[in-house]
């Protein structure tokens, strides 16, 4: 299976709802990014992050974008699940992403359950209207799994270090009865097996348009 190549891709965005979206959505794709093109500019966007959370996202961020060239963490401090209600402001806020013209948004899937993460999905089209965006996936108890389309095949070492990173970086979420490194593993081994993967593991997104150039 052919597509995009990573080292044609000079700068990505990434946008989460919480401090560990973007990690557990595309981790492994961050991780492959930035070893894969050192020169790569990201500017990566975390909207909620409240008490100590803050200091999670940033010390997640720092791990996962480690020998990226320069890249801008920005993490903001709306009222997790209240997304809907503080639309004016989040879109505001949203704008600000804008002239940082990348060549890729990564954001939430359009059918997230979560309503945070729908926030953004809808912000992200609906404030950049020329660019490739791509929709990551978030596994939860709603159960919102659905087909995605647009696959990276990682490595197996790539998986794992992006299960510890977040094992190790969100203390706040260990608790939770999701929150493990077999989930974490058994995602990519799913996506993997629908795109033939040749490491068997893969991260997946939601392309809704793509141009042929
Ligand atoms: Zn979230």
């Amino acid at each position: 299976m052919r597509g995009i190549r990573f080292d044609a891709l000079q700068k990505v965005l990434f946008v989460g709802a919480h401090s560990d979206d973007i990690e557990i959505g595309c981790g492994g794709t961050v991780l492959k990014l930035v070893e894969e093109n050192p020169g790569i500019e990201i500017l990566w966007a975390v909207f909620s992050a409240e008490g100590g959370r803050r200091q999670e996202a940033l010390r997640s961020a720092e791990a996962f974008l480690a020998g990226a060239k320069n890249p801008q963490v920005v993490v903001e401090n709306f009222r997790s699940s209240y997304f809907p209600y503080q639309g004016e402001q989040i879109k505001d806020c949203f704008e600000t992403l804008k002239p940082f013209r990348p060549d890729v948004v990564f954001t939430h899937y359009r059918e997230d359950r979560h309503q945070d993460h729908r926030v953004l999905s809808d912000l992200a089209w609906n404030t950049f209207r020329s660019h490739v965006i791509l929709e990551y996936e978030i596994p939860k108890y709603d159960g919102d799994f659905g087909q995605p389309n647009f696959f990276v095949p990682l490595s197996e070492a790539r998986c794992r270090r992006k299960a510890e990173l977040v094992m190790e970086h969100f203390p706040s979420q260990a608790g939770k009865q999701w929150f493990t490194t077999d989930l974490f593993m058994a995602t990519p081994r799913i996506r993997g097996m629908e795109c033939d993967s040749p490491t068997r593991l893969a991260e997946a997104f939601y392309s809704r348009k793509l141009s042929l150039a």
